[in-house]
């Protein structure tokens, strides 16, 4: 393989030496506040209802999601040789349909609302308490994605004016 540092080296020699910083993202324009503690009313709240009109279960949100680790399995047949073929492991979205049903067909969620629960709950309140720290990292891209303009950042603040409301 050829190197061409020293093509490089020539092209800046001579030059001033300036000193780099790099510039990171330190702050999000939007800013959440996360509830610390949730009561169980929230839970129970028609709160959730507004996410059952509008989310069309479409799952994008999971899909983009850094910290989104769900996965499903899918056996696929070869088409030359019906009795051979592959078991592969594929994204899984708790926004979507099918993803708690239960052999004999019950479904734990149905309800879009339900849903979104379940995901704000687990992002923001589950995990930290069984592990300490928060699994949103606030990255944003779960608002740029959603087709409906579903907003976790305005749901997260939405969510802890009702939980001061509620306390
Ligand atoms: S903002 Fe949070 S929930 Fe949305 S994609 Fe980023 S890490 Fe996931
Ligand atoms: S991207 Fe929006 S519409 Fe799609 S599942 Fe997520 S919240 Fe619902």
């Amino acid at each position: 393989m050829d190197s061409h540092w020293d093509l490089l080296d020539t092209a800046l020699t001579g030059m001033p030496e300036l000193q780099v910083i790099p510039d990171a993202v330190s702050q999000n324009k939007t800013m959440v506040e996360i509830p610390e503690t949730i009561p169980q009313t929230v839970f129970d709240s028609p709160f959730w209802e507004d996410y059952t009109n509008r989310c069309i279960a479409c799952g994008r949100c999971n899909f983009v999601c850094p910290t989104c680790t769900c996965f499903t399995m899918q056996d696929i047949f070869y088409t030359d040789n019906g009795k051979a073929g592959e078991r592969r492991r594929v994204w899984a979205s708790c926004q979507v349909d099918g993803y708690t049903d239960m052999a004999g067909g019950h479904a734990f969620r149905e309800d879009k609302g339900q849903r979104m629960r379940f995901k704000v709950m687990h992002k923001i309140n589950d995990y930290k308490k069984r592990f300490g720290n928060q699994m949103c990292i606030g990255c944003g891209r779960c608002d740029d994605v959603c087709p409906e303009y579903i907003s976790f950042s305005n749901c997260i603040n939405k969510l802890n004016t009702l939980v001061k409301e509620e306390n």
